[in-house]
């Protein structure tokens, strides 16, 4: 009792020290007032002069020469021809960072860990989420990448998904603004955007023998959003998913890519479809895809060879001699292919650019920058963070990944270097008052005053995870716990885990995602109180898995496995996934439901207070090609610097199909100094207000009233108006 007597009046002591920091410091520079507008990107060369050039390039093909252009080339190419001026270009993953393929010649040396895009999400900053592309954009000139294969955005149906690191979260609007500004940065560098994986491949449970079923409906309202920003900011690459859509794969689904990606979605550059995940040679030249990946086998997997001329590069000489195909398919997917890499200046300009190597120390601030605007405060009970150093405290540190730094795994997987661990980041901070106990006794626990513990999962593709975290992981929590109420539990990992069983038993929560090669320094930074934390949740926790709208998808008397299985062999069934809950995913689902979840949407605590008041709208009645504006005031009441991204949700009163009982549509983060007060700005349009219609095939917003909601979570509106759509 004593010692914790004395822990609460140094925190008084620690508080003020805090200020004095805070106001010393700026956390970065992408903290100040920033004038930063997003600007979809422009090709150099314009569509229609590639064209042209495209055309006088395949004059000069032969047939077979054309053929040899429509499949990978070495797993990771695509095929250069030197005496057309067509350069080899390298491919390679992916959207936290260069993936580095030892295998592969002329290979960076190193490349940048960057936090996941889920912690990205997580940021809610979309001039972070610019020049965090911008800066792999640099690695890949760097490394000589043309093609970078992200970033990637399936949405967060299912938390169990193996993926959901790789990608932004559970919110189309959230995903579709941090994928706009993501798509632009990377392009400024001559980069090429693959936005992947399209269409509805939301979990990796077998995801070559999966059909996902889904309606209209949810296919606009919810899957493609993040992809239509990502065309409209100008991507110029596009690749297709494992699993099947509506019953047909979707790199050979005339639906997928021509009907929906092509005419709907407006898409008009390179379409590739993922590692073999095509099986019909016809299909696929005649869904509109126009580059196979990889396209040839190797001498790699017997499955694949035993299944015959499946890859287009092999078939397509004997099919157009049987007249299955046609010369015209093979000039279509030819020439979507040279007229990309003509309007992107690929045969201009050399694609390696080695002076970007003496950027990669911008790069690390932006990785750190990011990690510190990603971290989210899901619980502070009794204020127990920050823990200011200087005092006497004795701080235990014990778990997962103190000496490790978490990472998720598969394509995505990027190694970094400069690595801080948990350890170094806060000896720095600490000093001796830091004791590191691999398995501390009781009476450690019990005699520290806070005690810092780490967990987490391992993430990767081709397989999905437990929602639930290892028995021995959650009796070591709630063992912890129950000695000493003063735990700090920091999560790494891709999405949400089970954290229901010890919530209540622990003093505080941080949610620290896969935080990149020096995220623990932000850790460090945020636990000590130099910087306060802003993220918010881009997704939901549930409290149990059976809760989320994805249970249950696997079929009965099935079992997650947990390394990678053979998903290619014809032998395998298909496993359908039935995405009956349509358009409600996520806090959407939990909302119409009325269930509870344990952590909401867009929720994240901070080390200040800010308060919302004066929400006005520029008008009370609007019609189409409107613009509505609205404005509100955000003020931090708190004592120390702090930023709060603001959330507004529209809610359609009387509708006559179901919606939502809130949506997304614009959000703003704004910093502010202690007693600062901003003006928050947000324009809706037509389109905010409407939903999709399949008997019209368009968006549609009905008439009547909509209640406009802003605030700092999706559970914890402030303000709230209505306006009148006529
Ligand atoms: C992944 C893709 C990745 C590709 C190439 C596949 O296994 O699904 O996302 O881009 O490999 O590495």
């Amino acid at each position: 009792m004593e010692l914790k007597l004395k822990f609460y009046s140094l925190k008084t002591i620690g508080m003020v020290f805090m200020l004095l920091i805070s106001l010393i410091n700026s956390s970065g520079k992408l903290d100040a007032q920033s004038s930063y507008v997003y600007k979809p990107f422009e090709p150099k060369i314009s569509f229609e002069d590639a064209d042209k050039k495209a055309d006088q390039l395949l004059s000069k093909l032969s047939v077979d020469e054309k053929i040899q252009l429509l499949g990978g080339h070495r797993f990771f190419y695509i095929k250069g021809f030197d005496k057309f001026g067509i350069p080899e270009l390298y491919l390679s993953d992916a959207t936290q960072g260069v993936h580095i393929r030892k295998d592969l010649n002329d290979q960076l040396q190193k490349s940048t860990a960057f936090p996941c895009p889920s912690a990205l999400a997580a940021t809610w900053n979309i001039e972070l989420a610019n020049e965090f592309a911008k800066s792999i954009g640099e690695e890949c000139r760097a490394g000589g990448i043309a093609v970078l294969l992200g970033p990637g955005m399936n949405i967060y149906r299912v938390s169990q998904n193996g993926r959901n690191f790789e990608y932004f979260g559970e919110d189309p609007f959230l995903a579709a603004r941090m994928i706009e500004n993501y798509v632009s940065g990377l392009q400024s560098t001559g980069t090429i955007a693959t936005l992947k994986h399209f269409l509805c491949n939301n979990t990796e449970y077998y995801r070559r023998k999966s059909n996902s079923i889904v309606d209209e409906r949810a296919i606009h309202e919810i899957y493609t959003p993040a992809f239509k920003a990502g065309i409209d900011a100008g991507a110029m690459g596009v690749m297709t998913s494992y699993n099947q859509v509506n019953g047909e794969w979707s790199p050979q689904s005339k639906y997928v890519v021509t009907d929906l990606l092509i005419n709907d979605l407006g898409f008009k550059w390179l379409v590739m479809s993922d590692w073999w995940s095509t099986w019909d040679p016809v299909k696929t030249m005649h869904s509109g895809l126009d580059l196979e990946m990889p396209g040839e086998t190797g001498d790699r997997m017997e499955v694949l060879k035993k299944m015959g001329d499946i890859f287009v590069k092999d078939a397509a000489p004997k099919l157009l001699k049987d007249g299955k195909i046609s010369e015209s398919d093979i000039n279509r997917m030819a020439k979507d292919i040279l007229r990309t890499e003509i309007a992107m200046g690929l045969l201009d300009r050399l694609v390696k650019d080695e002076s970007y190597l003496s950027k990669f120390p911008d790069h690390e601030n932006i990785a750190l920058q990011t990690a510190r605007e990603s971290v989210v405060l899901l619980r502070n009970e009794k204020n127990l963070l920050p823990v200011i150093p200087g005092s006497n405290n004795k701080i235990l540190l014990t778990g997962e990944y103190v000496e490790k730094i978490p990472r998720g795994g598969g394509s995505a997987d990027v190694e970094g270097y400069n690595h801080v661990t948990m350890l170094d980041a806060l000896k720095k901070v600490y000093g001796e008052n830091l004791q590191y106990v691999k398995e501390p006794t009781d009476e450690q626990i019990k005699s520290a005053n806070v005690v810092l513990l780490s967990i987490g999962t391992h993430d990767s593709e081709g397989l999905d995870k437990h929602f639930e975290l290892p028995v021995t992981m959650e009796n070591n929590i709630l063992n912890i716990a129950g000695k000493n109420p003063n735990v700090v539990v920091i999560v790494n990992t891709g999405g949400g885990i089970k954290m229901s069983a010890w919530n209540e038993n622990v003093g505080a929560i941080l949610y620290a995602w896969y935080p990149g090669q020096n995220g623990n320094t932000a850790l460090a930074e945020i636990i000590s109180g130099k910087v306060n934390p802003s993220g918010k949740l881009p997704i939901t926790i549930e409290k149990k898995f059976e809760d989320s709208p994805g249970y249950p998808y696997i079929p009965e008397g099935e079992k997650l496995y947990n390394s990678w299985i053979d998903d290619m062999s014809p032998d395998i069934p298909i496993r359908n996934v039935v995405y009956k809950e349509g358009i409600f995913v996520g806090y959407r689902w939990y909302e119409s439901k009325k269930i509870k979840p344990l952590y909401p949407f867009g929720y994240g605590l901070s080390y200040t207070k800010f308060e919302y008041k004066n929400l006005k709208l520029s008008k009370k009645k609007i019609s189409k090609g409107d613009v509505l504006t609205a404005t509100f005031e955000v003020r931090n009441v708190g004592k120390v610097d702090g930023a709060e991204t603001a959330e507004l949700y529209v809610h359609d009163v009387k509708s006559s199909v179901p919606r939502p009982i809130k949506e997304l549509k614009g959000f703003k983060k704004v910093f502010l100094k202690p007693g600062e007060n901003k003006t928050v700005e947000i324009e809706l349009k037509e389109k905010d207000f409407s939903y999709w219609d399949p008997s019209k095939k368009n968006w549609y917003a009905e008439p009547g009233e909509f209640k406009i909601m802003v605030g700092a979570a999706s559970n914890d509106i402030r303000q709230t108006t209505n306006v009148t759509f006529n």
